[in-house]
């Protein structure tokens, strides 16, 4: 029995003694103020601040991160909260080269111009570079899509050493799959649009630290710019979030089943997943992610066998974005990545594994 187990089972019992007569899911409060006479006092003065429905999802997330969590209205506001107001003119931060390309974009087109520096590695480089002289390392692993991995515990001993924050993207795994916050990153942040929320209809993030001044900075920032997320999205959330452990077991699952097959497939010139021995870290994944998680990155000969086979699949969804229950592919150059034309990044859902093998190695064979 894993820790992570007890404490998602925790989880979903923290709210199982509730007063009598009261509903024992949280309620969707939708306030943009509650009554305050005379001085302002409690939680709940302005809709802004804090809400009822953001309190319950953001207890049940810090319960699994083990430390305090803030929600926000989409991964990359969750990214912007620890750029924003953890960073000043002259910092330099040390960012993926290869991760979520929309988060060099903010740095590159927002805080650039304001004087912060961002240093571009590789995420299979960063166990090498030098940290002195740096604020913060943006790590993001397995890194999205090349699914390159870095050790998160060696880097956050050197960041620490170079008195730099330590900021790990875990979109890829969730707080399920991978802990950077026990393996000593400061910050944790995610996309919770993905697996977490898992049923492709919200978008949604959350960062969590145990570093209380930190966490008190990021809240104060969502407060005055005002990112924050809809009390209705925060319940699906919620709703989501209690399921994550039976889906993302599924998905990984399925996904290592279909992993060693896809890579014998003669149509297929390369497949690259974290718990394939062929992976270059496969060791490093094996020993700092509880499992190999539900992304596979598949080349294929070119973008027209990559398309063909995207659109023969029957149990197949095209959509940018991964980590719902259906399984989905894209062609990841159609928006710039720097990767093969023919390279797929594969979403493995949580349908039964063996019709799914199926039908992928049937339209495989017609390539
Ligand atoms: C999708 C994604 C984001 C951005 O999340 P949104 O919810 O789309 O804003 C950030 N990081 C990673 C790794 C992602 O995959």
């Amino acid at each position: 029995m894993s820790d992570i187990d007890t404490r998602f089972a925790r989880m979903l019992h923290a709210r199982s003694k509730p007063a009598q007569g009261e509903a024992l899911q949280p309620a969707i409060v939708p306030a943009s103020v509650y009554h305050q006479a005379g001085d302002p006092s409690g939680p709940y003065q302005y809709g802004r601040w804090s809400n009822p429905t953001w309190t319950a999802l953001e207890e049940a997330l810090g319960h699994l991160e083990d430390a305090e969590t803030i929600i926000f209205p989409a991964g990359l506001a969750a990214v912007a909260s620890v750029f924003y107001p953890l960073l000043q003119p002259g910092d330099k931060v040390l960012l993926h080269a290869d991760g979520y390309g929309a988060t060099r974009g903010l740095a590159e087109t927002y805080l650039k111009p304001l004087g912060i520096t961002f240093d571009l590695t590789a995420t299979g480089m960063v166990g090498d570079h030098d940290l002195a002289g740096y604020r913060m390392i943006f790590i993001e692993t397995p890194s999205n899509p090349g699914l390159d991995i870095c050790d998160i515990a060696a880097i956050a001993a050197k960041a620490r050493g170079a008195g730099a924050l330590l900021v790990a993207d875990n979109t890829t795994m969730t707080p399920l799959g991978q802990r950077p916050l026990d393996l000593g990153a400061d910050i944790t942040l995610a996309s919770d649009t993905k697996a977490l929320n898992g049923h492709s209809d919200v978008l949604f993030g959350h960062v969590a630290t145990r570093d209380a001044a930190l966490a008190a900075r990021m809240r104060d920032w969502r407060k005055m710019v005002g990112i924050i997320p809809s009390p209705f999205d925060t319940f699906l959330v919620h709703r989501g979030l209690e399921t994550l452990e039976l889906r993302f077991t599924r998905m990984c699952d399925n996904a290592e089943k279909l992993a060693p097959r896809l890579a014998a497939h003669p149509r297929l010139k390369n497949v690259v997943y974290p718990g394939l021995p062929s992976h270059p870290a496969h060791n490093l994944a094996a020993r700092q992610m509880t499992r190999f998680g539900s992304l596979i990155a598949l080349t294929f000969a070119g973008r027209a066998e990559a398309e063909r086979f995207m659109e023969d699949c029957p149990l197949l969804r095209q959509a940018t974005s991964f980590g719902g229950l259906h399984t989905s592919a894209e062609r990841r150059s159609r928006w710039g990545d720097k990767v093969a034309d023919g390279f797929v990044r594969l979403s493995v859902g949580c349908e039964p594994v063996e019709p799914l093998w199926q039908a992928i190695s049937a339209t495989l064979d017609t390539i």
